[in-house]
């Protein structure tokens, strides 16, 4: 049984703000999820270092929360510490082409301080609605762009607390997929490197997708992005809907009628009624067209 008010006096000893028994439903773009134990918010290396100290000597589950844009949290919610990057949001230009930004930094503000700067190669970017930290770990990526393609290096803890770092070539990026994949490691910050162009043109391609976005996705209702990850044939989107599963829906949970890819919320949906609808488009994909679906989406806690 672990004692969470001898963790608590630790974390107020080390001022390191915290919320406790918090509803994850306000920190995840579903509106999804029970409440997390303790959910910390570290503003400094030796802070989050304290908290992977207290989980290791305590034996605490924990996990890094950065957005919240990409997950799906258990209805019974999270024994454990979440320790969350939003407080690590610093940026800066480090040389003409390259920006130093923490992981806690937000994508749009990321490609705004690019757009700011001059600075192309981020424009993919601008409607994501994640952290750096996230959309490194995702390899986050759309209409061309990944993360891979604009980040040179990046600075992390690993689990004994050490800072490390990696260069691009180190970081095992393919598709959805980092070298933090499976890993309970935090990411700290990373440069990202782009490249100067015409400061109109970087405006009016950001303003392309973002007007692609909202025509093709359902950003009217909560949701976790893409459910799926595109599988090696086809997009996950089109098989969805060449098996008519455009629009079901189970208890709160439906296949978008915008876009098939996309699992929304539509009114008080439980993790559990997400579940269901992934394992049935799953079961449902499988036997029309021979392919299994991969989750795009990661979950945390008993799901
Ligand atoms: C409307 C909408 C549109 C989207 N469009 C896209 C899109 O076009 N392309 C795309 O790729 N994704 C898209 N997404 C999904 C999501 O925004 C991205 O995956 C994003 O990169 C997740 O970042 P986050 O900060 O929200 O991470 P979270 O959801 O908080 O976490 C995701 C994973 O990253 C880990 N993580 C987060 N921060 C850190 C850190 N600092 N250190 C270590 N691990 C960390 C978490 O533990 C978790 O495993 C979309 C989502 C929504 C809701």
């Amino acid at each position: 049984m672990v004692q969470y008010d001898s963790i608590i006096d630790l974390l107020k000893k080390k001022n390191i703000m915290f919320l406790e028994d918090e509803p994850m439903s306000r920190h995840t773009s579903f509106k999804i999820g029970g409440n997390c134990k303790i959910l910390a918010y570290p503003n400094s290396v030796p802070q989050v270092q304290e908290i992977i100290k207290i989980c290791s000597d305590k034996n605490i589950s924990n996990f890094v929360l950065g957005r919240g844009s990409n997950l799906l949290v258990s209805d019974f919610g999270f024994n454990g510490i979440a320790i969350c990057s939003n407080e690590l949001n610093n940026i800066k230009l480090i040389s003409d082409t390259e920006i130093y930004c923490e992981s806690g930094v937000n994508l749009p503000k990321l490609c705004n301080f690019a757009l700011k700067n001059s600075l192309s190669g981020l424009e993919f970017a601008c409607g994501i609605p994640g952290s750096v930290g996230g959309a490194i770990f995702m390899n986050a990526g759309a209409y061309g762009g990944e993360m891979k393609d604009i980040v040179q290096s990046v600075k992390y803890i690993d689990d004994n607390g050490q800072v490390l770092e990696l260069k691009n070539d180190e970081l095992d990026f393919s598709y959805r997929h980092s070298f933090f994949e499976n890993r309970n490691y935090f990411i700290l910050s990373a440069i990202i490197k782009l490249c100067t162009h015409d400061k109109y043109d970087i405006k009016s391609k950001m303003k392309d997708l973002l007007q692609k976005r909202k025509n093709k996705q359902p950003l009217e209702f909560p949701s976790a992005g893409s459910a799926f990850k595109r599988p090696k044939v086809g997009y996950a989107a089109a098989l969805i809907e060449e098996c008519g599963l455009k629009g079901k829906t189970v208890g709160g949970a439906q296949i978008s009628n915008k876009h098939s890819g996309f699992i929304v919320n539509i009114g008080n949906a439980t993790c559990e009624d997400v579940n269901s609808l992934i394992l049935e488009t799953q079961k449902i994909v499988k036997n029309h067209t021979g392919i299994w679906l991969e989750p795009e989406i990661k979950f945390i806690g008993d799901c």
